[in-house]
Formats: C-alpha cells, sequence, structure tokens
C-alpha cells in the first residue's frame, strides 16, 4: 500500500474546504446521488472487497457479506431513504412573545469532516461516518487503517471511481500521516478505534477546538442469570466471540457465572465449540486470522501469562497469524487478560456468587461499550440494566444488536461518546442553525421600548 505524501496532506484538506464553501454538497438531491453511489460501489464491486477482506483478516466471506457488506448495504439505503426528512428544517416551538421573529432550526452542514478509522470493519466502520457524513451536506477526508491494506487500498481506488475526486478524499498512512492530519483544522473529526489513540486524536482536535466523536472499545460483560438457559447462552456467546477471530469492539470480553452453573456453562460450551469446528478451528473455513503479527503477539502474550485454567485451546502460531478459540476458567482479575481488551478469540470465565457481585464487577470497572445478560426472567434483566452503564444493553443476544434497525450506537464514557451512524450520525455532522426573521412593523408595534434613551415610563418595572 502506498502511503499519501505527507507534502499533499494540506493541499488535500484545502481543497476539500474550498469544495464545501463552493456550496455543490448542499442540495439534498445531490447528497442522495452521492448515496446512490456508494450503494453500487458496494454491490458492483462485492467479490473484490470479499477478497480484500479475506486477505487482510483471514475472514470467510460469509462473515463479511453477512456482518460487512449487508449491513453497509442496509445502512447506505436507510440513509438514502431518510435523508429528506432528516435536512428539513424545523419550526421552533410556538411562544407567542417571540412568534414575531418565526424562530426555526436549519440543518446546516458542519464543514469538512476528518474520519480515522480502525482495521477491524474496514469497510463498514468507513462507510458509517462516511455516510452520514455526506448525508448532512459535508466534504470527507478518510483515513482508513493501515493494519487492513487491502481494503484500505481498494477503497482508495473506488471512492474516486463512484463518488468523484472532490467531496470525498481518501489519505492512505499509518501514524505518520495522521499525525500531520491532526494538525491541521478540521469541522469535526469522527475516531473509531482504541481509546489509547483517542486520547492522542482528543488532545490534537483541543488544540483547534475541533468537536470530536469517539466510537472507542473496552471490555463488555456477559452477566448469567443461573436459571437462563445455558446452551443457548454457550452457542450464542461463543459465537458472538469467535467471529472475526474477536475484533469486535462489541465481542463479548468476559463472562460472570454464578459459581453454582461454572460447569455446566463450561460443559456447554465445550460442546457447542466441536459443533462448530469437527474438523478442528485450525483447518476450518469459518474461523478468521488476527490482522498483525503484533496483535497475534499481544494476545499470545495475554493467554501465557495468565493464571486461570485454560480449558479449550490456547495455541498460537505466529507465523499464519492465528490464535485458537481459547476458554479460560478462574482468570485472576488483575492480570492483563482482565485488564485489558481482548481483542481477540479468548473468552475468559470469572464465578461470581451472585447478581449483586456481577453488577459490583461491572461497576468498579470503566462502562463497557455493551453488556450483556442472558435470562428469561424480565425483573433479572430489568435489574441489571437499571444498576449499570454501559453504550448499549443486549439481553439473550449478541453482537446483533449493531443490526436492529433506527437505534444510536455508541459508547458512555472511557467506551465512547456520540454516535457516527444513521440519524445520530447524521445529527453529529450537522449544525443546529437557529434563525431569526424580525420584521420591521414590530418596532412601531411593541419593541420600540428597547431603544435609549431609556426612561420610567418606558421601562416595565
Ligand atoms: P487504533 O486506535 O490502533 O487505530 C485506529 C486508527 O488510528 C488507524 O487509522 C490508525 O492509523 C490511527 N492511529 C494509530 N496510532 C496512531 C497514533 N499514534 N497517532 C495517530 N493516529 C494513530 O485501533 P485499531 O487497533 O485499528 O482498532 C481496534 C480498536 O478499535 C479496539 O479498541 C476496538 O474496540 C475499537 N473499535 C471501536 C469501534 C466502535 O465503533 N466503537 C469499532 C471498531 C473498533
Amino acid at each position: 500500500m502506498q502511503f499519501t505524501p505527507l507534502e499533499d496532506i494540506p493541499k488535500i484538506r484545502e481543497s476539500l474546504r474550498n469544495v464545501f464553501h463552493s456550496g455543490k454538497t448542499k442540495p439534498v438531491a445531490f447528497r442522495q446521488e452521492k448515496l446512490k453511489q456508494m450503494g453500487y460501489l458496494v454491490q458492483e464491486n462485492k467479490q473484490a472487497l470479499l477478497d480484500a477482506l479475506k486477505s487482510d483478516l483471514g475472514r470467510p466471506y460469509l462473515e463479511s457479506d453477512v456482518l460487512e457488506l449487508v449491513p453497509t448495504v442496509n445502512d447506505i439505503k436507510y440513509t438514502h431513504d431518510n435523508v429528506h426528512k432528516w435536512a428539513r428544517s424545523e419550526s421552533a416551538p410556538f411562544q407567542f412573545a417571540s412568534s414575531s421573529m418565526r424562530p426555526k432550526v436549519m440543518k446546516e452542514p458542519k464543514g469538512t469532516v476528518l474520519a480515522i478509522i480502525p482495521y477491524n470493519y474496514p469497510l463498514f466502520l468507513s462507510f458509517t461516518p462516511l455516510m452520514a457524513a455526506i448525508a448532512a451536506g459535508n466534504t470527507v477526508l478518510l483515513k482508513p487503517s493501515e493494519l487492513a491494506p487491502a481494503t484500505s487500498q481498494l477503497l482508495a481506488e473506488l471512492i474516486p471511481k463512484y463518488l468523484g475526486d472532490d467531496i470525498v478524499r481518501v489519505v492512505l498512512g499509518a501514524v505518520e500521516e495522521t499525525t500531520k492530519l491532526l494538525e491541521l483544522q478540521w469541522d469535526h473529526i469522527a475516531y473509531t478505534g482504541s481509546q489509547r489513540v483517542a486520547r492522542i486524536v482528543s488532545a490534537a482536535a483541543a488544540k483547534h477546538l475541533i468537536p470530536v466523536t469517539l466510537e472507542l472499545g473496552g471490555k463488555n460483560p456477559v452477566i448469567i442469570d443461573p436459571k437462563s438457559d445455558l446452551r443457548l447462552a454457550a452457542r450464542r456467546i461463543w459465537w458472538g466471540k469467535l467471529v472475526n477471530a474477536g475484533q469486535i469492539c462489541v465481542s463479548p470480553d468476559y463472562v460472570l457465572v454464578p459459581r453454582e452453573v461454572q460447569d455446566q456453562l463450561i460443559t456447554e460450551i465445550n460442546l457447542v465449540h466441536s459443533e462448530f469446528f469437527p474438523e478442528g478451528p485450525a483447518e476450518s473455513d469459518s474461523f478468521g486470522r488476527i490482522a498483525t503479527t503484533n496483535h497475534t503477539q499481544r494476545i499470545a502474550g495475554l493467554i501465557k501469562e495468565t493464571k486461570g485454567d485454560i480449558i479449550i485451546g490456547g495455541d498460537v502460531n505466529l507465523g499464519k497469524r492465528y490464535v485458537a478459540p481459547t476458554l479460560v476458567s478462574n482468570p485472576s482479575a488483575e492480570e492483563p487478560l482482565m485488564q485489558e481488551e481482548i481483542f481477540g478469540p479468548v473468552l475468559p470465565v470469572v464465578p461470581v456468587e451472585n447478581v449483586d457481585e456481577a453488577i459490583a464487577f461491572v461497576n468498579a470497572r470503566q462502562h463497557p461499550l455493551v453488556l450483556y445478560v442472558f435470562s428469561q426472567d424480565s425483573s433479572f434483566k430489568a435489574k441489571v440494566a437499571a444498576q449499570t452503564q454501559s453504550g448499549a444493553f443486549a439481553a439473550n443476544e449478541l453482537l446483533l444488536h449493531v443490526a436492529a434497525y433506527g437505534l444510536p450506537f455508541g459508547g458512555t464514557g472511557p467506551s465512547g461518546s456520540g454516535q457516527v451512524r444513521g440519524k445520530y450520525g447524521f445529527d453529529t455532522f450537522t449544525h443546529l442553525r437557529g434563525c431569526i426573521d424580525q420584521p420591521g412593523w414590530i418596532d412601531t408595534a411593541l419593541l420600540w421600548r428597547r431603544y435609549p434613551p431609556y426612561n420610567t415610563w418606558n421601562q416595565r418595572v
């Protein structure tokens, strides 16, 4: 992958700003046309995109199709079909005293948006802020991840072909290129990635007072009700953990299981594991790889250092960037496995006495991006929801809350702030401009009292 020359970066930003100021991106019909082109881009290049994702992530075609291409096209269609409603100006609620000014809220694009993207869902996560920012009438600089080189390169080729070379520009690069981008003034920065880099992005944005949206990660807990269907929980949790080899911001990170059913849950996961991979995961076409050797090494370190019992897997092949699906029971709460976001196919199972201990465990840590619960008991689910905080809350299902039509997606606190998806994403990239238009006659009728010289009889009190 050829990186964008550093000296070109300020010129690219300048040209995006000039295009924005030309007013070209403002008509809603123009935005809809670009959204349509985004849809064609994905649909007409399906095989090339699947191949690129396979090359970057060793990901099975079916997984990429169902969890990356299909949601991207669905979101584009949803945005295309609704943007005319979202972009409409709104009248302020009627109040007699201000009604002469006809107050209304104009939905205006913020300007030129910088979108920085991680490697794990390089297509979906590029298009999510892109479609919302274009729908809102902005121009966009997209910086995809250097760790997904095949997909990033393909996007850099396809985007100008389908969207033209003026309203969206792709900069290819890594830390140096992103650092250069972050030295510049933007109207909004949408960052998706790790908490570590989010701190760098936020500090750089603060220098220019740029508003930032952060879509981050963290450790997503699963809380188990001892009376829940453990077979169902095991199947969904193990699937949710192993999709994209665990490299998903909403992957279950660890399971809090009541001690009395811990062995039963582990038995069920073992059964599910042999059903999923009868020939073993290393030979299976249904299990992906880790994107880089560095990440493979990092995850291998977590496994090596664990004080827990390795129940399933544990083996790593660095050269093949393979980490076996790994189940760890009884890790210590202090070890790196229970401190860092795992972002790989390793699942710690932590015993607790009861739901109160599980809730206290979650609340003693950072607010997660999503909290999962398995229970058929509505009061159990309500108690967990009411006594915890998280970006999203999902009962009896893994990952699929991301596919639920129309829901906001985002973290809270250290797992992120703001949203870049759907209508909520449109709002993120939109400035709500309060506008009035006052007629002249109001001075004669009422407002002449405001003018000096003030004297006692024209003052209200
Ligand atoms: P990352 O933070 O390492 O990289 C993300 C982007 O930041 C890349 O484009 C990269 O080039 C850039 N970058 C990296 N180091 C930088 C630096 N020092 N200065 C400036 N820019 C830099 O993240 P990643 O490893 O690609 O992705 C994994 C992380 O992303 C996980 O923490 C995961 O939870 C999170 N994530 C969150 C969401 C979400 O929607 N909440 C979605 C996917 C991934």
